[in-house]
């Protein structure tokens, strides 16, 4: 489901205090505490709360993120943000999409970006030399209260997949991603870089205009 498909929503101010950010991944809740910092929040993760992960279930970004928020909204007692994010490679039809986490999967409980970077570039050599490399990444941020309310913002960042893998900085699959207008792999870019042109930072814009 994209924003398209879904009622426009009833749009609540969030006011200074406790915000949970309901999301186990380091480098996302990285990203997020940077994005929030001007914003008079006091962000807490859902790892320093000690919030289970849910199970990702649902069939869409949204799906995700919402289920995502409004658990750590139901179990803290406060709002919660949730970011639910993935790699769609136009070649291989949106894969991995909802996806994108699962490629780094290596059988034993670990994740391995390494791994899920060269399955990407695989399915892509396997559509022959001519296949696009053209991908862009989505980010879905659902905010819930504990009263139930949820409202929901989507950002979007075009770009092309290169091979090998370059740079250190970020995280998942950034090394691999050459954001539109670049030369440069997320991964080789400044985290004030990636923030300015992000699909995550496009979907904090929205909220910021919207709930601040
Ligand atoms: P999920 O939203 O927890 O299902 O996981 C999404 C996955 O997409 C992350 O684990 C990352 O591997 C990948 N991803 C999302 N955003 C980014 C990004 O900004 N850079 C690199 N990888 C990302």
């Amino acid at each position: 489901m994209s924003g398209d498909d879904v009622a426009p929503q009833a749009i609540r101010k969030l006011a200074p205090g406790r915000l949970v950010i309901a999301s186990h991944n380091e480098g996302k809740v990285r990203e997020i505490r940077a994005l929030l910092a001007p914003y008079g929040v006091e962000p807490v993760s859902a790892k320093e709360l000690d919030l289970p992960e849910p199970e990702e279930t649902g069939t869409t970004f949204l799906a995700n993120a919402e289920l995502k928020a409004r658990s750590a909204a139901d179990l803290s007692g406060l709002p919660a943000l949730a970011d639910d994010s993935g790699l769609c490679v136009e070649a291989l039809g949106g894969d991995p999409g909802v996806r994108t986490a699962n490629w780094a999967e290596t059988g034993d409980g670990a994740r391995d970006w390494t791994l899920a970077m060269t399955r990407v570039e695989d399915a892509l050599a396997a559509k022959g030399p001519g296949a696009s490399r053209s991908a862009h990444f989505v980010c879905t941020l659902a905010l819930a209260w504990p009263d139930g309310h949820v409202q929901w913002f989507e950002g979007r960042a075009d770009g092309t997949l290169t091979w090998p893998p370059r740079g250190t900085v970020g995280f998942g699959y950034d090394p691999v991603f050459v954001p539109l207008g670049d030369t440069r792999s997320y991964a080789e870019l400044d985290p004030a870089e990636k923030h300015a042109i992000s699909h995550r930072a496009d979907a904090f814009r929205q909220l910021v205009a919207a709930v601040f």
